[in-house]
């Protein structure tokens, strides 16, 4: 059997399983070692070379989720970008970066980059002018993110990836809030798919990790300076993301079902004055969003009628929880202009339309009328 015959909860289950010869249990084994066998041995394999046996075989799932020939697992999202930010750029060399962008990676760019020569200009937008007007003679790398945190602007990852091949330039994505389930960018040209594996691919809450999926010719330069840097992730906590990412699809596609439902709730809210989903037929990308994802994801924001205390509904509620990280099979909330882009100036918040109203939530796997409930209590005890 090949990859491409294999069915999407097939690959989350078994691919890049570990058989254990010895005893013959049903899940993979964990290699702990840090020390092998050097002589006589086809790879020296040590944890920081990313190739113990639990990262080289959980890096097959990841791959073969992402229509990629490799792949590499980190110890965390910002270490995926960061190390191939530094594989494929050096002093003199030009990078774009979309705006709206996330926060890490936007801090990583504006205060590591300039230690090392390497210049960069964030777009003023998402739209293809704006790519176009941020290109340098020098330009080496694009980055994007679509669905964008907080509002879930939508990049259109196809044009972008036609424009940067036309100059030879590589392209990176973000693929952290659609994960591989929904949104393959590499079937759209796109070079390099990174993830914040803390969110998705773990999703429980628990694991802090990252990956990076591309062709192996990027793998291997990726793979030269991940070296150095040394961002691997233990090999316990590769058992545990692969343990996760047997229920991948599950998880996304009812966490996905259940946001379009409530997206649909929220909009028809009178109390809710925006909402800012991607499945909605309001949402200016609506149609770019169905032509480049299978569904529309589990993240959204929405705008609370000026009346209503944003904070006092945030505490009002019972089952959702008002926390900071996102995609877990728990719901959570939080307002992004008191967390994630609370070290924004109020103009710039104002600019990017991040009012203190805005509300983002991660839909998590809940009952809908549970959830539904509980934001119709909160909500009244906030008036
Ligand atoms: C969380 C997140 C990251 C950073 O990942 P860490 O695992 O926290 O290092 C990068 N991009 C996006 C879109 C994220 O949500």
């Amino acid at each position: 059997m090949t990859k491409k015959t294999l069915g999407l909860n097939t690959i989350c289950t078994h691919t890049g399983e570990i058989i254990d010869e010895q005893f013959k249990g049903a899940v993979s084994p964990i290699y702990m070692s840090t020390s092998y066998q050097f002589e006589d041995v086809d790879v020296k394999r040590y944890p920081r070379y990313f190739n113990t046996p639990n990262q080289e075989f959980l890096s097959k799932k990841i791959a073969a989720l992402e229509h990629a020939e490799a792949s590499m697992i980190f110890g965390s999202g910002m270490a995926a970008v960061s190390t191939t930010f530094l594989a494929f750029l050096k002093a003199g060399d030009h990078l774009v970066i979309q705006n709206p962008l996330y926060g890490g990676t936007s801090n990583f760019i504006r205060e590591e980059l300039p230690k090392y020569g390497i210049e960069f200009t964030f777009t003023e937008g998402y739209q293809m002018s704006d790519f176009k007007k941020a290109l340098q003679p020098n330009t080496k790398l694009i980055h994007i993110e679509t669905p964008s945190n907080p509002l879930l602007t939508i990049t259109d990852i196809q044009a972008v990836a036609k424009l940067a091949k036309s100059k030879q330039i590589i392209t990176t994505i973000d693929n952290t809030f659609a994960s591989p389930i929904l949104q393959n960018p590499i079937d759209l040209g796109i070079d390099i798919v990174i993830h914040s594996a803390t969110k998705y691919l773990g999703g429980h809450s628990d694991i802090l990790a990252g990956a990076v999926a591309a062709k192996q010719e990027h793998i291997d330069a990726i793979w030269n300076v991940a070296k150095n840097l040394g961002g691997s992730l233990s090999d316990f906590m590769v058992w545990m993301l692969e343990r996760s990412m047997k229920t991948l699809a599950l998880r996304v596609k009812a966490q996905s079902k259940n946001a379009k439902k409530l997206a649909k709730f929220l909009d028809k809210h009178p109390e809710v004055t925006h909402v800012y989903y991607p499945g909605l037929k309001s949402h200016p990308e609506h149609r770019l969003a169905k032509s480049q994802m299978k569904s529309f994801g589990a993240m959204m924001s929405f705008e609370l009628h000026e009346s209503i205390d944003a904070s006092k509904f945030l505490k009002a509620l019972n089952l959702i929880k008002p926390s900071m990280s996102l995609a877990g099979v728990e719901s959570t909330m939080l307002l992004p202009a008191l967390t994630s882009h609370a070290l924004l100036s109020q103009e710039e918040r104002d600019r990017l339309g991040i009012s203190s109203y805005l509300i983002r939530f991660s839909v998590g796997i809940e009952s809908k009328k549970d959830l539904i409930n509980d934001i119709e209590q909160a909500i009244a005890s906030a008036k």
